[in-house]
């Protein structure tokens, strides 16, 4: 379980080593990612940090998730033809997307993958991220489930 002090203590951390300064509104918006890890859009988060904080603004929610991505605490995820959705697992996975309810879940990736995924490409591409993407259906028996389990 993570408490609130942790996620200040993490946020103010990593935004002061990009420069930036901890803002109630950023950590209200990465709480909420952290709460649950669902992949919302902009939007589903601003719905979310609504109750929490009445006065934000949806321009305020985009703002705070860019910074949080530039900063690296949370991946920005793009299907074709749907909104960026938000995901704060920094660690390495793919996404499965199901194609009929858009839920996306995270797929943990085996140890190297990734590399071994880089290493494929010829020596003059130089790749500053690799996206594993998965498309498909869910077993009615996983929609059934947590969010989390595949
Ligand atoms: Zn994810």
């Amino acid at each position: 379980m993570i408490s609130n002090a942790d996620i200040s203590e993490t946020l103010s951390q990593r935004l002061s080593d990009s420069g930036l300064r901890s803002t109630p509104q950023r950590e209200v918006v990465y709480s909420v990612l952290l709460k649950k890890r669902d992949h919302p859009t902009a939007e589903e988060v601003f719905a979310r940090v609504k109750p929490e904080m009445p006065m934000i603004s949806l321009a305020t929610v985009y703002n705070c998730l860019e910074t949080l991505v530039q900063c690296d605490l949370v991946r920005a995820v793009n299907f074709e033809r749907g909104p960026t959705r938000y995901c704060p697992n920094l660690h390495p996975h793919a996404h499965f997307h199901d194609v009929e309810t858009g839920a996306t879940h995270d797929v943990d990736l085996p140890a190297g993958l990734l590399d071994q995924v880089k290493a494929i490409l010829p020596e003059d591409f130089k790749a500053s991220s690799v996206e594993i993407i998965f498309r498909g259906k869910e077993s009615p028996k996983a929609r059934g489930g947590e969010p989390s389990s595949i």
